[in-house]
């Protein structure tokens, strides 16, 4: 009983005091709490982000002839410039590759615009070789049905 009283007392000075000495630290722990939330709230963000991205960071190649698709390559795996031959009945493209980009390097098709359209490192214009009828598409990793279900 006397520790309650006490107690009691002691609750009562404390609420008797002043509120201005109170309130301020109470401010201050409150920009305090604010500041901690917006770096949190920034962190997840970002780490959202990078989450997000990762998926799309997985780039396939995606070579097709007459609708066919030939060749796939990986091209977040790819780590140096490299090139190989896609022969069609119609004739040959010369396809390079390097980290994150693909090519037609040489083509003995008559326009060439295969070659001139150059490095496919991104977007959704793919690049075609209308004599060869090849076609280079990017795909995104995970992307792999909604493209299908959109060319079928
Ligand atoms: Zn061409």
């Amino acid at each position: 009983m006397k520790r309650h009283l006490k107690n009691d007392e002691r609750g009562k000075v404390n609420g008797a005091l002043p509120r201005r000495p109170l309130n301020s630290p109470l401010i201050r722990s409150n920009r305090f709490w604010v500041v901690i939330l917006a770096a949190a709230f920034a962190l997840c963000a970002g780490a959202a982000l990078l989450v997000w991205r990762a998926p799309g960071e997985r780039t396939l190649a995606r070579i097709t002839v007459d609708g066919e698709v030939v060749r796939e390559i990986d091209l977040s795996a790819v780590t140096g410039e490299a090139s190989f031959v896609i022969e069609t009945d119609r004739g040959s493209n010369t396809v390079a590759v390097r980290p994150g980009g693909i090519r037609v390097a040489e083509a003995d098709c008559p326009d060439h615009v295969c070659v001139k359209q150059g490095w496919l490192e991104g977007g959704a214009v793919p690049i075609v070789c209308l004599p060869h009828r090849l076609v280079i598409t990017l795909v995104s990793g995970g992307d792999d049905g909604a493209l299908d279900a959109v060319s079928g």
